[in-house]
């Protein structure tokens, strides 16, 4: 394929007027949209009225004018990018801590099944607060094996099976489908962390029969640094499962002001404190460019970007660790080289801004909102250029910083 195949793409491209809605510097291929989504236009003007007018002028007016229900409204607006229903998300908190109320539920459903169960190389967070939520429960144990045997490790003290949907170095996808129903059959409940699924891949948890799941807003959404994270429960779960952080925003009545907790109905219950009206204003922001948007456009286009940057890694002789079957991966791109950091540091001196995952991946996130497909070819003949000429051993590339 050839740069004018390219132009000709992007100009049959029903997403390609989506790129003007976003911030991006001028000439910068930015790879890493699945780390850190980069910032909307529309969330400058949010953020300047959240804070100007909202904050600002009504003060604390703001609270009965629209600020008290922004966790179930933004929820409603993450509902159909996840295939659930509005009332079944809420937004508010981090992935991590979402993890941790979730987990710590599902082992207090049946005291005969007391075991986490996940995937030895799971996003380490997800591993990290499953051991923390284990640790507060008597008998309580987390058991981690290879992905290959989940399925028959789920037995019947199993509370619940933790996954990452699409995994964070590999971009290898589950199948949620299959997975759930096994899951199901062996008598336990199945948490998805959809972080790096969200606006990614197309993901039915309604379809699957899906009983909890968690995800991340500041990546394929772009709702700013460390903006708050989304939770959803089935409805047939919500009445039976509570949360360990009984805060006062999940009360049943916040504002009766009663010494003892009682836990709201539906998806309030999983709110812990106050909202974070800052970051949810840009986060509301951010799911707004995402109305109206099909999710399968945004996949197929996806599946092409990676076809372009796939027939770069292999004409640059480049190991690739991503599934080719695009049933069966995410949106970005994963290369292992031993030289993986150089090369990194390489490709963002020429403008092209990927990522480095310990110990030898290279990464590369394919956003179908903003990147068009001759981009994507100039990035994949930036990363020829850079193996080729061996740029990447120049010793300026070695040292190794702070992880980005
Ligand atoms: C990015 C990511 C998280 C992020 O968790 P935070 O609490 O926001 O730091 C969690 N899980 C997975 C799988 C992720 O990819």
């Amino acid at each position: 394929m050839t740069r004018d195949d390219h132009r000709a793409a992007d100009a049959a491209d029903p997403l390609a007027i989506c790129r003007a809605q976003f911030a991006l510097p001028a000439g910068l291929l930015y790879l890493d949209g699945n780390s850190l989504g980069p910032l909307p236009h529309a969330t400058v003007a949010a953020m300047t009225d959240m804070v100007e007018r909202q904050w600002g002028q009504r003060l604390i007016r703001s609270w009965n004018e629209g600020w008290i229900d922004a966790p179930t409204r933004l929820g409603a607006k993450i509902a159909p990018l996840i295939g659930a229903h509005s009332h079944e998300v809420i937004v508010g908190d981090s992935t991590s801590v979402n993890l941790y109320k979730l987990l710590s539920a599902a082992l207090r459903v049946d005291p005969q099944r007391r075991v986490i169960l996940s995937e030895a190389g799971n996003f380490p967070t997800d591993l990290h607060v499953a051991e923390g939520a284990v640790a507060a429960v008597p008998g309580a144990s987390l058991r981690v094996v290879d992905r290959s045997a989940i399925a028959d490790a789920l037995a019947d003290d199993v509370a619940v099976l933790l996954l990452t949907h699409v995994h964070y170095k590999t971009a290898e996808r589950f199948d949620m489908v299959a997975l759930t129903r096994a899951t199901h059959e062996a008598g336990a409940l199945v948490l998805w962390d959809l972080s790096h699924s969200v606006g990614a891949v197309p993901v039915d948890l309604t379809a699957a029969g899906a009983d909890l799941a968690v995800g991340c807003t500041y990546k394929y959404l772009n709702g700013g640094p460390g903006a708050p994270a989304f939770l959803y429960v089935a409805e047939r779960w919500q009445d039976r499962l509570a949360s360990p952080l009984s805060g006062w925003m999940g009360h049943v009545e916040p504002f009766a002001f009663t010494d003892a907790y009682a836990p709201s109905r539906g998806m309030k219950r999983w709110l812990a404190g106050t909202p974070p009206m800052l970051a949810m204003a840009a986060l509301e922001a951010s799911l707004d460019v995402w109305a109206g948007i099909d999710r399968h456009t945004v996949w197929e286009k996806s599946a092409a970007l990676w076809t372009i940057l796939a027939d770069a890694g292999r004409a640059a002789g480049l190991e690739c660790v991503t599934p080719a079957d695009p049933a069966h991966r995410g949106s970005h791109i994963s290369f292992r080289h031993p030289a993986a950091y150089a090369i990194a540091q390489a490709l963002i001196a020429r403008g092209v801004i990927g990522d480095f995952r310990d110990p030898d991946i290279l990464r590369l996130g394919l956003t179908p909102l903003y990147l068009g497909h001759e981009d994507v070819w100039r990035a994949g003949e930036i990363l020829r250029n850079v193996i080729a000429d061996r740029s990447y051993t120049a010793p300026e590339y070695r040292q190794r910083q702070a992880v980005t």
